[in-house]
């Protein structure tokens, strides 16, 4: 037997019906604030992602999936989604008039990280972009759309968490200090972070172990380093958070696993995914644009990871798929044929009908019907075609009709006008 790929997951119903649903709902909400959809290839050339997530990071330290193509190029399988929004703009000049860009994209990414629950090699986002906004209204504006996918979905158990990162004019400062703090604590930090703290001294924030936790209770942060723009864009932001009743926790110890944020950064986390507990995470990335070869224009964005949501929706209520309102009990080859097209024909004007071509006995059709929930059983014999009517019969009731079989506006009726 062949297996998947280790942390490539099936994505199966009746689970897909959630992935469709909170599809939907973003692909409405995106609608109602502006935003297009951009689809965009799932291969780039390496230099992308090196260049924009930070040669430092996780991610392009360990968890690309990267690749000589067969003339030798290097290709990544895309790890996130930003970096492509932004070098599709730039390539196919996006950035023409004076309003924000906004797009949103949906689809698979690939990390090689240790599989585990909520944590795939292949796993889904839907990610917003806004290129072109400058004004801290633009990262409110985003924050809101976001969780207002997450109200539709009527999801509760999940927490905003908000920060700054500060822009290149205040951040610089505050490293040094920061760098200059851990190198006379180095030992006492995890392997892991003796080397952050060297090349990427942010990222020790994100430690997990206890010990590095607990020293970096004691150290300044970022939160009071901010320049006066930042402070007043930071102020900006959660006053119109506060406007709209959002509640959100201010962590000045929050940074994201990318290097290109500035300014806002934020994560939707919830308590009741264990350890993978941030279900979206994004923010202001005002240098990202300029540094990839495009204009210099400031952007935000958001990426809500599929997986991670799913699980969540999937504790709050059962999925069931919607069962058939009718099925077409058939006896006989001929009979087999005419319910064939009798389905075809309902499934054409809306209707969920279902059949089985197995020449089942009756009572086991009925079963069958039965155990997928059909609201109506039509059957059908050679006795009905030669009549041109058959039963149609109402499974919760018991309750049976005749109906013609040319008349499909009767059948309709019968099935109480839901068929059409
Ligand atoms: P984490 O801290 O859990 O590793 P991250 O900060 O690396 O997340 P982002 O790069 O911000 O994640 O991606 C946004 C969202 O994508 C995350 O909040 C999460 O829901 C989801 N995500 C990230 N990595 C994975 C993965 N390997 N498997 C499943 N979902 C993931
Ligand atoms: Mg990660």
């Amino acid at each position: 037997m062949i297996k998947a790929v280790r942390g490539m997951k099936d994505i199966l119903p009746p689970e897909t019906a959630r992935w469709q649903q909170l599809e939907t709902v973003a692909r409405t909400v995106f609608a109602c604030y502006g935003y297009q959809e951009i689809r965009l290839p799932l291969l780039e050339r390496t230099e992308l992602f090196s260049r924009s997530i930070g040669a430092s990071t996780d991610i392009v330290e360990k968890e690309m999936y990267t690749f000589l193509d067969r003339h030798g190029e290097s290709v990544t399988l895309r790890p996130e989604a930003t970096a492509s929004v932004v070098r599709a703009f730039i390539e196919n000049r996006l950035d023409q008039g004076a309003e924000v860009k906004k797009f949103f994209t949906i689809g698979p990414m690939f990390r090689y990280e240790r599989p585990q629950k909520g944590r795939y090699r292949q796993f889904h986002q839907i990610n917003a972009e806004a290129l072109g906004g400058e004004a801290p209204e633009l990262d409110a504006e985003i924050i809101l759309l976001l969780l207002d996918i997450f109200a539709r979905l009527g999801l509760t158990a999940i927490e905003l968490v908000i920060n700054s990162l500060g822009c290149p004019r205040c951040r610089p400062a505050y490293l040094l200090e920061l760098t200059a703090l851990l190198a006379r604590q180095v030992r006492d930090l995890c392997e892991d972070c003796q080397r952050r703290s060297a090349s990427n001294p942010l990222r020790v924030f994100d430690c997990k172990s206890k010990v590095c936790q607990e020293m970096l209770a004691q150290v300044p942060t970022i939160a009071d380093h901010l320049c006066d723009q930042c402070s007043w864009h930071d102020q900006r932001v959660r006053e119109l958070l506060n406007r709209y009743g959002v509640p959100f926790r201010h962590n000045p110890r929050l940074v994201r696993g990318l290097d290109y944020y500035t300014r806002t950064a934020f994560e939707v986390v919830t308590t009741h995914l264990g350890a993978q507990d941030a279900v979206a995470g994004g923010g202001r990335y005002n240098g990202l644009v300029k540094e990839l070869g495009g204009p210099d224009i400031p952007a935000v964005g958001f990426a809500i990871g599929e997986e991670r949501l799913v699980a969540l929706l999937s504790q709050q209520e059962v999925t069931t798929p919607a069962p058939p309102l009718v099925f077409v009990a058939v006896l006989g080859t001929a009979a087999l044929d005419r319910g064939f097209d009798l389905v075809q024909t309902l499934r054409r004007q809306g209707c969920r009908a279902e059949m089985d071509f197995g020449q089942r006995s009756l009572k086991a059709q009925l079963t069958m019907a039965n155990r997928r929930g059909a609201a109506y059983v039509l059957i059908l014999g050679d006795q009905e075609l030669a009549a041109g009517e058959a039963p149609l019969k109402n499974m919760a009731s018991g309750a049976q009709q005749v109906v013609s079989l040319t008349d499909l506006t009767a059948i309709q009726a019968a099935l109480g006008g839901k068929g059409a």
